[in-house]
């Protein structure tokens, strides 16, 4: 991050703008907007900033920028067309640490400003840290046409009786979820559609007719116990989590989340959400399972909002089911997200369809783990099975594997040029296809070195990677943000 972003409390405070043009007159105007006390510096102003002077809004000083002007500003911004004046301002700003912004001129300025969509009191700004103003004003437009118009006003009730909500619910957590419950409930609703009218007599009745319903759940307990939601992640790309998946990570008061939880999903959690890292680090030592489920029975009985994280999907080979035993157990409320499993994700991406009518009738999630079985031979894995023709197999966890599940195959009569492949970080940016057959694949993986996380696909279907991948525009990575508002933009014209 190359910029800090705050929001500055400017009513009444003196700020200088160098320059009396058309950009001088935009700036001013957003200025005058946040209250601020306005001092132009230019020799000549155009008509709109005239008008202002007259109305006596604002000061103006018709002489050359002389560096005693910024004494006592709060900011400065120099929107001269002479980039020497420019520079001059903002060398003496930087000097006597008042901000400055040089219009257009990110390498003069301290501070930037950003596009911004004025819902006031609710402001959305976006900025590029000045790499691609274009696609920042793109943004603030999908915002603008996605933001409700009466967002504000909605902002502004909650701001009237935030005190008085503050007074009667003392405890945080409790507050915070009457405030989730009124942001998605009915009052809030029919504000937005303009069914009711935030003046209308009805409101704080039924805002008290809310906080009561607080109070009572509070102390009838049901509001304090916590809760545990099992959260598939999907297997790397943010866009690939559900949107049920993304609330309940913005919900949470804690996250537990494993290693193949990409960083991408971790960022998309509440920002003050408290994350615990409960995975395993090859070679390191880790917290055991009966560990994790003690964690979650006691964060859930403290009241805390618990999600629960885990790559792909939590019911396949995710252990989801045990942890849910656990709660289930100690009398905890939960809930599961399903995710899209790694198969799932990383054939989509690999342009690898599962099943095929001529060439898979059938499909198998097998894992390749097995706790040092398979070379014991004591596997519980139906090779027979695995090894006919028609259908597709999946190995999860099979990479440290790979030599002797190729074997056990052959073994049980499957040929060795029957077609496989690896995906290595499947769906992420980095995502690596190696295909083979199971006569190579051990010596092919080994020469690509194919590193974890890796699926292997086994069956005639992975031949298709090479005619399909091209074709398979879903592997480029999309920005979550951008996903979720077209989807938004989708439902609203529908
Ligand atoms: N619950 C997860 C699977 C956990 S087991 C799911 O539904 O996807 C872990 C194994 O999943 C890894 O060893 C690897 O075989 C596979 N895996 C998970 N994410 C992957 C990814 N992005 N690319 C390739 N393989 C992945």
């Amino acid at each position: 991050m190359d910029y800090f972003p705050i929001f500055l409390r400017l009513t009444g405070e003196p700020v200088l703008v160098v320059g009396g043009g058309e950009v001088a007159a935009r700036k001013i105007e957003l200025l005058q907007r946040a209250g601020a006390r306005i001092t132009v510096v230019a020799p000549e102003i155009v008509a709109a900033i005239a008008e202002r002077v007259t109305a006596g809004q604002l000061q103006h000083l018709a002489e050359e920028f002389q560096p005693q002007h910024l004494r006592g500003m709060r900011l400065v911004i120099a929107a001269t067309d002479k980039h020497a004046v420019n520079a001059w301002v903002a060398h003496h700003a930087e000097r006597d640490n008042v901000p400055v912004n040089v219009v257009d001129d990110r390498e003069l300025s301290r501070f930037i400003v950003p596009a911004i969509v004025d819902r006031s009191p609710v402001i959305v700004a976006v900025a590029s840290s000045g790499d691609a103003p274009v696609l920042t004003r793109r943004l603030r437009e999908k915002l603008e046409a996605w933001l409700p118009m009466r967002l504000g006003t909605l902002a502004s009730l909650a701001g009237k009786f935030r005190h008085a909500v503050q007074m009667r619910l003392t405890d945080a957590g409790v507050r915070r979820r009457f405030w989730e419950r009124f942001f998605d409930g009915p009052l809030a609703a029919d504000l937005l559609a303009g069914r009711v009218t935030a003046a209308s007599d009805a409101v704080p009745l039924r805002i008290e007719a809310a906080l009561a319903d607080a109070v009572q759940r509070s102390a009838s307990q049901a509001e304090v116990a916590g809760e545990v939601v099992l959260v598939g992640a999907g297997p790397g790309d943010p866009a690939l989590l559900t949107l049920r998946g993304l609330r309940a990570l913005q919900d949470a008061d804690v996250v537990l989340y494993d290693r193949l939880v990409s960083n991408e999903v971790l960022e998309l959690a509440r920002r003050d959400a408290q994350r615990v890292f409960v995975g395993k680090t090859p070679g390191q030592p880790h917290i055991a399972q009966s560990q994790i489920n003690a964690l979650l029975v006691e964060l859930a009985r403290s009241g805390k909002r618990v999600c629960r994280l885990k790559g792909g999907d939590p019911f396949i080979f995710g252990r989801g089911g045990e942890e849910l035993e656990a709660l289930a157990a100690a009398g905890i409320r939960f809930e599961v997200v399903p995710g899209i499993t790694a198969a799932a994700g990383c054939a989509a991406y690999a342009g690898i369809p599962l099943t095929h009518r001529e060439h898979a009738q059938m499909l198998t999630f097998v894992t390749g783990h097995c706790q040092g079985s398979i070379e014991q031979q004591q596997d519980k894995i139906d090779w027979e099975l695995l090894a006919r023709p028609r259908q597709t197999t999946v190995f999860y966890m099979g990479l440290a594997h790979l030599e002797e599940i190729v074997q056990r195959l052959c073994e049980h009569g499957a040929p060795g040029e029957r077609p496989a492949a690896l995906i290595e970080q499947g769906t992420q940016a980095t995502q690596r296809v190696v295909t083979a057959t199971l006569a190579t694949l051990v010596a092919v993986a080994r020469e690509a070195q194919v590193a974890a996380p890796a699926l292997l696909i086994v069956g005639e279907v992975t031949r298709l990677h090479a005619t399909l991948q091209w074709f398979n525009a879903t592997s480029t990575p999309i920005s979550v943000p951008l996903a979720l508002t077209a989807t938004a933009e989708g439902r609203l014209t529908a």
